[in-house]
């Protein structure tokens, strides 16, 4: 059984790693982050070193099932096959693959139906 995520805990251990490292440990604090959840409330003051680090960790952060947008449609709803489920393009190599073969059929000269396959293929 996986233990419930406690936010305000959370930001408390984050503000624990980041603060030892504030280059001005004396500056006022220059945020106020409140946190209100089923677990609890927490209310942190925030140095201008820690609000930053927060903000660009809250940046850098990406949804396990965020796979890139589709070049087609622009969802951003990929499934783990690079199947865009909102089109349905295929993306990633295997969907270059098959969007080249499709390509390559598309470009290449089509048999006049009006004459027999034998004629066609003779030199
Ligand atoms: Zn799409």
């Amino acid at each position: 059984m996986t233990k419930p995520l406690d936010p305000a805990a959370v930001i408390a251990e984050f503000i624990d790693r980041v603060a030892p490292y504030n280059p001005q440990p004396d500056a006022d604090p220059v945020a106020v982050l409140g946190v209100r959840t089923a677990l609890g409330e927490d209310v942190f003051t925030l140095s201008d070193h820690v609000i930053r680090a927060l903000c660009r960790a809250v940046e850098s952060y990406r949804d396990p099932e965020d796979r890139g947008d589709c070049a087609n449609c622009g969802g951003r709803h990929l499934d783990e096959n690079l199947h865009c489920r909102d089109c349905g393009q295929l993306h990633g190599i295997l969907g270059q693959v098959i969007a080249d073969h499709v390509r390559r059929f598309a470009a290449s000269p089509r048999p006049d139906p009006s004459q027999p396959a034998s004629e066609i293929d003779s030199p």
